[in-house]
């Protein structure tokens, strides 16, 4: 008896009703604890009074929508707010620039023009100037059905012509296979022979539609030469994104008050044609966007003309492309996808069709996790995961978020190459400045060496120079304020190929041809060849030099061990100890 193509939903009932009559023409006899599949016209009167809840097809419980308003725009322009229901089991719409009396409650509309949406001049039904609330914007629908007026953070206005890729409605159709949806839609429009990335690049995506659930974001770093696909790879996110901007042009100012006042995700594609002013900002945005609660102050015109300091809220996920690396402290912050010549053709033109319907399903993706226990629970998981991996610091703060969104939609085993690329790339990076620290050492140390030699006749200072591998390690330590031994340098010292001897004392670097070895190490590293000047300004006194008198820190006389280079002074071993915690800590 169920031919007739009526939409319905599954509800339990909550209170005796009676007789119901259907809107296909059914009679309906609900009892309390009775579970029916109710048409869908029927449900809503029954839902807003409480009598009714509804179910999932398996009997289980629904998820539960929530999220605030958010525009779609249909496929003839007209501009909508969509959120999810009080009660989380219903997605509300309404056209911008629907307004309710406050004083009648009758409805007036009121066009958009010029980009703006203005209040009503007066009630359509009792004539009076309002108070009027925006539907859906403004007002929070109780189960009951009676609507309790809500502060809005922005104007009906900001959501005239909104400035991004939007859905056209929302959808909960294929939800399970969204993650696969999205990867395809990545794969047929960028190309790259590291399969793992497209994963990665998955959860990338939709992990912005979730914003909201995160402290910590992944940023983007898209690095390659002229012409291959970081600009492409871009505009293909940036589809599938929430609330993506592509600008191509823009002032700082307007940038930070863009991302404070939309949320958007920010895609900057031409990051090495900035100019310095532009750029030292734009590293501001990638900065002062990772974690939440961290908000820029920039100074700004009032519309009186004064300048007065503004705070910015701008956590939201940036994706820049460049040709040349931006500043370590930069780029450590970032996932970093190379980009390389395609090897195979992506269609000249994006099937725009294909992209809004997924934008569709996203936005229900986002009402669906947005603050939900679904949520935690694989934030949980993951987080363990991670854990039992060995992944810390950093490298966890920006995997925890990609790997939960793969587990959602299961497909940790899907991303599990995308993190052990991840994994070796902070291991190879740690390498590198380990091995630039030590190179730097080493110079360092014999340049010390051949300023304090006297070389007689024509003789080769170079030859015979002896580097003791404790006095890298110190070096070494003094630099980064860790604690290595010189079994660690040895190491290093091998993988960079510097021969050694063992002398009486320890081993040390003695290599014939040292110099070339390390000129060419420092040009390999991006170092100068000349002292960093670098030297720890706390060095120990020789034993001969050691002996009771006046400290020059603490005025005392004890036993002085120390001696401050840049000041001169002998110190005790306590006020040493102390002064260089205080280095240490710079
Ligand atoms: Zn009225
Ligand atoms: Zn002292």
């Amino acid at each position: 008896m169920t031919g007739d193509d009526v939409d319905r939903r599954r509800v339990q009932v909550l209170e005796d009703i009676g007789q119901v009559l259907g809107v296909n023409g059914r009679d309906y006899e609900l009892q309390e604890g009775d579970v029916v599949d109710l048409p869908a016209d029927n449900t809503e009167a029954l839902l807003e009074r409480g009598a009714v809840e509804p179910i999932a097809e398996d009997g289980g419980d629904l998820p539960t929508l929530s999220g605030p308003p958010e525009p779609v725009v249909d496929d003839d322009g007209t501009v909508k707010l969509v959120r999810p229901s009080a009660d989380g089991h219903d997605i509300r719409s309404a056209e911008l620039g629907t307004w309710v009396c406050r004083r009648c409650g009758t409805t007036t509309e009121t066009p958009v023009h010029n980009g703006e949406v203005q209040e009503p001049h007066e009630c359509s039904g009792c004539e009076r100037q309002g108070p009027f609330i925006h539907r859906i914007l403004d007002e929070e629908p109780s189960r009951k059905g009676a609507a309790a007026p809500q502060q809005s953070d922005l104007a009906p206005s900001a959501f005239a012509d909104p400035s991004w890729p939007t859905p056209s409605t929302i959808s909960d159709e294929g939800y399970a296979d969204l993650w696969e949806d999205v990867c395809d839609w990545i794969h047929t429009n960028w190309v790259t022979d590291e399969e793992h990335l497209y994963d990665g690049l998955t959860a990338f995506a939709i992990s912005t539609w979730l914003r909201p659930n995160f402290n910590f974001l992944p940023q983007l770093l898209v690095m390659g030469k002229h012409e291959t696909g970081k600009t492409r790879l871009l505009t293909t996110l940036a589809r599938v994104s929430y609330r993506a901007r592509t600008p191509v042009s823009f002032t700082p100012a307007a940038l930070f008050r863009t991302v404070d006042k939309y949320d958007i995700t920010l895609f900057l594609s031409e990051y090495h044609d900035l100019n310095d002013d532009l750029r030292d900002e734009v590293n501001a945005v990638i900065k002062g966007s990772q974690k939440r609660g961290e908000d820029v102050m920039r100074v700004q015109k009032s519309a009186g003309g004064e300048f007065a300091p503004v705070d910015f809220d701008i956590f939201t996920h940036v994706a820049i492309g460049t040709q040349f690396d931006p500043p370590d402290d930069i780029v450590s912050r970032c996932i970093q996808i190379q980009t390389k010549p395609a090897d195979r053709d992506v269609p000249v033109w994006f099937d725009e069709e294909r992209a809004e319907e997924l934008r569709d399903r996203l936005l229900y993706a986002r009402f669906r996790l947005l603050d939900s226990e679904e949520w935690d629970r694989a934030e949980q998981r993951s987080l363990k995961w991670l854990n039992d991996r060995g992944i810390s610091g950093r490298l966890r703060e920006k995997l925890l978020t990609l790997v939960t969104v793969a587990d959602l939609w299961d497909q940790r085993d899907a991303i599990k190459p995308f993190v052990e690329a991840m994994e070796t790339e902070a291991e190879e990076d740690a390498k590198d400045t380990d091995d630039a620290l030590f190179i730097r050492a080493v110079r360092d140390l014999a340049f010390d060496e051949l300023g304090s030699t006297t070389v007689l006749g024509d003789a080769d200072p170079w030859e015979g120079l002896a580097i003791p591998l404790s006095d890298v390690a110190d070096r070494f330590n003094d630099m980064t304020g860790r604690d290595i031994g010189p079994g660690y340098m040895g190491q290093i010292r091998g993988r960079l190929g510097l021969e050694k001897a063992r002398h009486s004392d320890g081993v040390v670097i003695r290599d014939e041809e040292l110099r070339e070895k390390l000129e060419a190490l420092c040009e390999q590293n991006n170092l100068d060849w000349e002292h960093s000047g670098y030297q720890n300004p706390i060095q120990r006194l020789e034993d001969h030099e050691k002996g009771k008198r006046r400290c020059g820190e603490c005025g005392r006389d004890r036993f002085l061990t120390h001696r401050h280079v840049e000041e001169g002074a002998h110190l005790c071993e306590e006020c040493a100890d102390e002064l260089q915690e205080v280095i240490d800590r710079e």
